[in-house]
């Protein structure tokens, strides 16, 4: 009886979804309505491991008390003010984002593609008047496969024909050349290219690790030319990698970095550019803006977030954890797997079948991940996630690819 009744909640809930709501997304159909940790409970109380994070915006696990606490305190108190006034904890925000990253400044933006957007602002106004371009002559290099985001200037330079069927004109400006290759981007910068977009690691391509020197070469190319080396890391940083930011692997420091995603932990849209002084102080007041962009809300929730990293060495687990996943992955045998890649407790594995119906097995296994592109699983626990946890994720993992 008490499962009839939950079950007959879920479709209720499916169709309400599926009749007023718009369509971009295609879930699996898992209803959750309560997390904690590693772990995601169902309307019928039926318990799952995340493996996906709500793609890493969650490294620091679902419902973290230390950022509840910072959330609630600070939503008792004020919530926004606009950047009209000033708050008491934007500057604190700020102090922590520089002392924890090393960046001289920080623009504070809600979304990821809200900070890339206003990373291409930076990168033309600076070529503009630091670098000395023509006026509205900027050029932005960006690579094959990336993801930035779905703005329309940011799906215009996507190479994914999906993002963009039927959202056209695009803006101009943009050229696009393969990933992980540093002669292309010699070979693409003019002296009107003021910056080169790149992901350390490409996630939604699925988990495309470039060759190791790369970012280093790129780096000293950029610096040659006088380009903007733009790293996003809204996914790839704040832990994912097995470092604060993946760029660290290369010994390298971009010119510009944009953060969002685990900024927050989760609990709310915060993202933000980093950069140094000549690139962020290009802009005047009124030059840019959010009404909610730098609110205290936002900047008490990701001191808090930021703290966990920082406290619970998330980016020293996601390396140990990740070195441990990689190898129990790489020892099922499957004919289904192309390959296992990835860096910290970042992993894909690429398959010569449909992915998602290997994720709707592991779904009524009771593990949550979620296919990218056709072929690719891609697994990225909370980085609080137990060994116990973990392992058995793994192994359900192994069970589902080795089952004929
Ligand atoms: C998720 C993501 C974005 C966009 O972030 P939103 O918060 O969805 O706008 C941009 N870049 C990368 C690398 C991402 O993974």
């Amino acid at each position: 009886m008490y499962a009839e009744q939950t079950a007959t909640v879920s479709v209720e809930l499916i169709e309400l979804e599926e009749q007023y709501g718009a369509h971009n997304y295609h879930p699996l159909n898992v209803i959750i309505e309560r997390a904690s940790g590693a772990w995601v409970y169902d309307v019928d109380g039926k318990q799952y491991l995340d493996f996906l994070a709500a793609y890493s915006a969650v490294n620091q696990g679902h419902c973290h008390p230390a950022i509840l606490k910072a959330m609630t305190e600070q939503a008792a108190r004020v919530t926004i003010t606009s950047r009209a006034f000033r708050n008491d904890q934007l500057p604190l925000l700020y102090r922590d984002l520089h002392e924890i990253t090393g960046f001289e400044m920080a623009l504070p933006m809600n979304s990821g593609v809200e900070a890339v957007e206003t990373s291409l602002k930076a990168a033309r106004k600076w070529g503009e008047t630091v670098k000395g371009v023509p006026a509205g002559q900027g050029e932005i290099i960006v690579c094959g496969n990336n993801f930035h985001g779905r703005t329309i200037s940011v799906v215009g330079f996507s190479s994914e024909q999906q993002y963009k069927t039927g959202f056209g004109p695009f803006p101009v400006g943009f050229r696009t050349i393969p990933f992980g290759d540093a002669a292309a981007l010699r070979d693409a910068i003019t002296p009107n290219t003021v910056g080169f977009l790149v992901e350390p690691v490409q996630g939604e391509a699925g988990i495309i690790v470039p060759p190791d020197g790369y970012l280093r070469e790129v780096a000293a190319i950029c610096r040659e030319h006088r380009v903007l080396l733009m790293c996003d890391e809204i996914q790839s940083g704040l832990g994912r990698t097995g470092a604060m930011f993946a760029f660290e692997h290369e010994g390298i420091r971009p010119d510009v970095v944009t953060i969002g995603k685990a900024l927050s932990g989760g609990f709310y849209p915060v993202s933000a550019v980093l950069a140094s002084k000549e690139v962020l102080g290009v802009f005047s007041p009124g030059d840019h803006g959010s009404t909610f962009g730098g609110n205290p809300l936002a900047c008490a929730v990701a001191r808090a977030a930021l703290r966990v990293i920082v406290d619970e060495k998330l980016a020293q687990r996601s390396k140990e954890l990740g070195a441990y996943a990689l190898e129990r992955l790489r020892k099922i045998s499957s004919t289904k797997i192309v390959e296992v890649r990835g860096k910290g407790l970042w992993i894909g594995i690429e398959l010569n079948v449909k992915a998602r119906p290997i994720c709707e097995a592991l779904q009524l296994r009771g593990v949550l991940c979620k296919e990218t592109h056709d072929n690719v699983i891609r697994l990225a626990p909370p980085l609080t996630i137990s060994r116990e946890d973990l392992a058995w994720g793994l192994d359900q993992i192994a069970a589902v690819l080795e089952a004929a």
